[in-house]
């Protein structure tokens, strides 16, 4: 096996660590000889720094190596063979493609974390230098995204662009607005159906100057690593001026991932709000199915009932509505109220009798109760007397009085009842009230049946008027209305795992 070592030494590591030449070719030597090297071929340089290509003692090496004239290369470590990291990697990666088996004696290739390192850098590095070679082949309009310019179709919104010299600058006005999308994304609970809204509300023009703010504009936004400073066209990242600063760019990212995971976890059997759903139109409760509409296989809810026996077997032409956008709009509300709990009071109450008037129910109905005691007390007492006879009209009445005292006694187990749920519904609400902000900012550590049962607590149904048409996608052809319920006794397993 023909061997050969490379050592070197700098002046300025002679005279600062003491290191000379005759250690490194000694201890070079030694591994090449354990290594099984019949021959050793010996390239120094002497007082030449590592951060220049250009030293006799290499350039011979790496003719050597290339002429296939070396097996097997000892070297201390790669700051011989250059001091510069991308040069370590130029030469380390040649010498192998010359099937040169490369050993260092200070540097540990696989299994030190700063060969480990220097191994996915080399990787990262390779990977770079094949897309400059797959680049140099592509053509045309690709030239200007190389050279730092941008091609065509530049249109984010934030930035001015000029076709014609391919500039990008900040645009004044649209670029606060990207600030504060991300800024609200990231710093507040707030969603993207949320953004979108503050914004229309505010009225703030879209790119466009018309048309309203839609989540999915806002996601695309959230998603653009433009507003970091780097646009993406094709395989190059090409700098522009970045509007957002990395930390909340990140941390917006951070938030992005936990929404996507937020529902990447459901299966095409996981519905949100099977049960509760139902259609405006024909009545029926709405159910999950995972079909195919038009181009793409998605989950939706449908008013059909297809078994057999059906009373109702649903609109015609049958209706299926995204899943996914009616169960953002439900989750939105859920947010908004937990937001507010106060509100989804309000809204509960003002639907219900209120307390006070059962309450007025119930003294009157145990007054009735008592009178009719009282009346079919005087009745057995006449008896009793004998100032009346058992005839079939006493007999009537005496039926009549007990008919009506079961009556009474109904309405008032019904009633209790309903006091001591809206009791407990106090006392949900009660409850609600104080860990509403920390489920609020917890919701994204919420797996899919902690969703389904916050939901169930808040929302007792939704209901779905009107249809998507075709090509069209969303709410704007949608009426959701979510009805709002107090929760009870808050069932504290559905939250064990996030209010700990
Ligand atoms: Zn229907």
């Amino acid at each position: 096996m023909q061997a050969a070592i490379y050592v070197r030494v700098s002046t300025d590591d002679q005279a600062r660590h003491g290191f000379s030449l005759a250690e490194q070719r000694e201890a070079c030597r030694a591994r090449a000889s354990s290594l099984g090297a019949s021959t050793i071929r010996e390239f120094a340089d002497e007082g030449i720094s590592g951060s220049i290509m250009d030293r006799p003692g290499l350039t011979s090496l790496r003719g050597a190596v290339r002429n296939n004239q070396v097996d097997l290369l000892v070297v201390r470590d790669p700051d011989r063979l250059s001091r510069k990291l991308s040069h370590q990697l130029l030469l380390t990666e040649e010498i192998e493609k010359a099937g040169v088996r490369l050993e260092f004696l200070d540097f540990d290739w696989k299994d030190s974390p700063e060969g480990r390192l220097f191994y996915s850098v080399r990787g990262a590095i390779s990977e770079y230098e094949r897309e400059k070679i797959r680049d140099r082949m592509s053509r045309g309009k690709d030239q200007k995204a190389r050279q730092g310019g941008i091609p065509i179709g530049f249109y984010n919104y934030g930035y001015n662009y000029f076709p014609d010299t391919g500039k990008v600058t900040i645009n004044d006005a649209e670029a606060p607005m990207v600030k504060n999308i991300f800024i609200w994304f990231a710093y507040e609970d707030i969603g993207m159906n949320g953004i979108a809204r503050r914004l229309n509300e505010t009225g703030i023009p879209t790119r466009k100057g018309r048309g309203k703010w839609h989540r999915n504009v806002i996601r695309q936004i959230l998603r653009n690593p433009v507003y970091i400073g780097y646009w993406n066209y094709k395989d190059f990242s090409i700098p522009v001026p970045s509007i957002v600063d990395a930390e909340t760019w990140n941390k917006a990212q951070q938030k992005l991932k936990e929404a996507r995971r937020l529902w990447a976890g459901l299966s095409k059997n996981d519905y949100l709000l099977s049960g509760i759903i139902s259609c405006s139109e024909c009545g029926n409760t709405m159910t999950g199915v995972y079909t195919k509409w038009w181009d793409k296989k998605e989950r939706r809810y449908t008013c059909r009932k297809n078994s057999q026996g059906a009373k109702n077997k649903g609109c015609v032409p049958a209706k299926a509505l995204p899943a996914q956008v009616i169960e953002d709009a439900v989750w939105e509300q859920i947010q908004i109220w937990l937001d507010d709990p106060d509100a989804l009071a309000n809204e509960v109450i003002s639907e219900e009798p209120r307390e006070e008037e059962l309450r007025q129910e119930l003294v009157r109905i145990e007054e009735h109760i008592n009178n009719n005691d009282k009346g079919r007390g005087n009745i057995l007492d006449s008896l009793a007397l004998g100032l009346i006879e058992l005839d079939a009209i006493t007999k009537n009445k005496l039926a009549d009085l007990k008919r009506r005292k079961e009556r009474l006694e109904n309405r008032k187990r019904e009633l209790e009842t309903v006091l001591s749920e809206a009791q407990r519904h106090v006392a949900g609400l009660e409850e609600l009230r104080l860990i509403s902000k920390q489920i609020l900012s917890r919701l994204s550590c919420l797996d899919f049946d902690d969703r389904k049962a916050l939901v169930r607590l808040l929302v007792s149904q939704v209901i779905i008027a009107g249809r998507s048409r075709p090509g069209r996608n969303g709410l704007k052809d949608i009426q959701i209305t979510i009805v709002a319920k107090l929760p009870e006794q808050i069932d504290g397993s559905i939250f064990s795992n996030i209010l700990r």
